[in-house]
């Protein structure tokens, strides 16, 4: 197979930080799409994966799940995309199409595990994947997402992970107008969650660490505002809850959060410690209270929050960086200074 050479960001190990490379990219098959990248946005997952912490990482690992870029050349099979098109793609290249979960549109549970974007392989399990962090990607036509018209680009990138994201379990616990909902941590996730649930018609309170963000937090349409380094706040907020996205990307404290949910509320974690979290029983058993997880989206919900932000006119609140910025970046999000995503040009790559 051909292959086309592809200026690329990447981390060789996990205790350096990230560098200029060059990858190979596949030419593109009956069934891909390749898109010339044009925003790549920064997930603290990506720094997650770039240092190790979640176990077993690839090097070189280019990272990169929140691409928006143009079609510059489509397979001969492929009937939804044609060349000029803007187009996106997530965490997700490809799955096996024919198990059970990927049957039913949810290729993220693929039985035979989904080809993640970055820091996984392709379906034949030997060639690594790698991210959004160059200049070029092929993906399967149906992990290839239409951006629609009216979409601001760079604010558009972080829609592919920290909108779905959130989307999906706002979705999956019904948020709807009037629900009380918690968000905890005003992140790229959290801040994505805010405008969703917003949108939504939810009464929004943001469970923050950082004082300082009380009135982005209003911006973007929180109604209230919560420091939790202060114990009184958990008091206050008490049995108030019908729906807690948790966003933490670090270790804290997940009882304190579950008994501010009213009883069968639900608090869901998107965010993910390196290590894991004790809870107590009486902490769901006092109000059947329930704890979730949800992992990213299907295809069908990425595709269904571009749709909505697009007809919201909603998009992440982007800081857009060249690619030098990568690694100040990844700092700058481990102190929480981060406004509300860091996206890269790629024309720095
Ligand atoms: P981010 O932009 O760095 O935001 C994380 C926020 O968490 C921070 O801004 C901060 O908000 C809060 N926080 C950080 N340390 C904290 C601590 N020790 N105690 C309490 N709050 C703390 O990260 P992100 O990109 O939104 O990602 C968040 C997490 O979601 C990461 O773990 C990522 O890997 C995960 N993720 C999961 C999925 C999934 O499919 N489930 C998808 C994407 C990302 P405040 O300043 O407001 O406190
Ligand atoms: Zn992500
Ligand atoms: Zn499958």
């Amino acid at each position: 197979m051909t292959t086309t050479s592809t200026r690329a960001w990447a981390a060789l190990a996990a205790d350096r930080p990230l560098e200029p490379f060059t990858l190979t990219r596949r030419e593109c098959g009956p069934l891909d799409v390749q898109l010339d990248i044009l925003f790549s946005g920064i997930c603290h997952s990506d720094i997650h994966q770039a240092r190790g912490e979640w176990g077993a990482s690839t090097f070189p690992m280019v990272p990169g799940h929140e691409i928006i870029g143009r079609v510059s050349a489509v397979g001969a099979k492929v009937t939804r995309f044609a060349v000029g098109d803007l187009a996106g793609v997530g965490c997700m290249v490809d799955s096996c199409r024919t198990c059970g979960s990927c049957a039913h549109g949810d290729e993220q549970f693929c039985e035979t595990g989904v080809a993640w974007t970055y820091n996984g392989t392709e379906m034949d399990r030997k060639t690594p994947t790698q991210g959004g962090y160059s200049t070029r990607v092929v993906v399967a036509e149906h992990f290839t997402l239409k951006v629609p018209a009216g979409l601001d680009l760079a604010s558009a990138a972080p829609l592919l992970c920290a909108g779905v994201t959130t989307w999906s379990p706002l979705k999956q616990w019904n948020c709807k107008k009037g629900d009380r909902v918690g968000v905890v941590g005003l992140g790229g996730l959290g801040h994505m969650a805010v405008k969703l649930a917003a949108a939504m018609g939810a009464e929004v309170t943001v469970l923050s660490t950082s004082r300082g963000k009380e009135v982005d937090a209003k911006r973007l349409g929180a109604a209230n505002f919560e420091v939790t380094s202060e114990r009184a706040t958990f008091k206050k907020l008490a049995r108030r809850f019908d729906l807690i996205i948790d966003t933490v990307s670090a270790e804290h404290d997940l009882n304190a959060y579950l008994g501010t949910l009213r009883p069968y509320g639900a608090m869901v974690l998107v965010g993910v410690p390196p290590k894991p979290a004790p809870v107590a029983a009486f902490s769901l058993i006092g109000g059947n209270r329930r704890l979730a997880g949800s992992s990213i989206g299907n295809i069908r919900e990425t595709q269904d929050v571009l749709d909505f932000c697009a007809a919201n006119k909603l998009g992440a609140d982007v800081e857009v960086v060249p690619a030098a910025k990568i690694n100040e970046a990844y700092e700058r999000m481990l102190k929480n200074d981060v406004r509300y995503r860091f996206v890269i040009d790629a024309s720095t790559f």
